[in-house]
Formats: C-alpha cells, sequence, structure tokens
C-alpha cells in the first residue's frame, strides 16, 4: 500500500542536447519565445530550469561538468501524463 497515494505515470518526453554557449539564448521549441531561466537549488549548480513566457512550457537542464553539451528535457503538461494501465487490465 503506498501511503502517499503516489504511482508512476506514463508520459512521453522530448529530450534534446545543445552546447553550452547556446544555453543564455535559449528559445521556446513550441512557440520561438525567449526563455527566462531559472536557479531553482543553488545547491545543484548544475541543474536548472527554463519557462516560456508565451505558452507557459517548462524544460529542465542538466549540464555536466567537462561536458559541451547539456541536456534539456521538455516537461510535459499535466494533461499529457497518463495514470499507468492497472496489471488487471492488461490481462482481460
Ligand atoms: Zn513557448
Amino acid at each position: 500500500m503506498n501511503r502517499n497515494n503516489s504511482q508512476i505515470y506514463n508520459a512521453q518526453l522530448f529530450c534534446f542536447t545543445i552546447a553550452f554557449h547556446r544555453l543564455t539564448k535559449l528559445n521556446c521549441r513550441n512557440c520561438r519565445s525567449p526563455l527566462d531561466l531559472h536557479q531553482p537549488n543553488q545547491n545543484q549548480p548544475d541543474q536548472f530550469l527554463y519557462t516560456c513566457p508565451g505558452c507557459d512550457c517548462w524544460f529542465l537542464v542538466q549540464a555536466i561538468a567537462g561536458e559541451s553539451h547539456a541536456t534539456v528535457v521538455q516537461l510535459p503538461e499535466m494533461s499529457e501524463i497518463r495514470p499507468p494501465v492497472p496489471a488487471s487490465d492488461l490481462t482481460s
């Protein structure tokens, strides 16, 4: 029994890599608006978040020291996240 009622949900994630020097001028892949950079956790300087003022989407960025590229993950909209299919539905 899961005490906090959480489950593993399913969503498609769009990921790409980008050269570090391009991170300062990143535009939204949906609407092309310049993205706003946020550093929500000062203890994790290699991870940050971009938000789009145009279409409100979010991008999570992981920049690993010593590498020339960062990984960018566009976070899904809540409406795009699907609950898991119960095992009982898979067998019927
Ligand atoms: Zn956008």
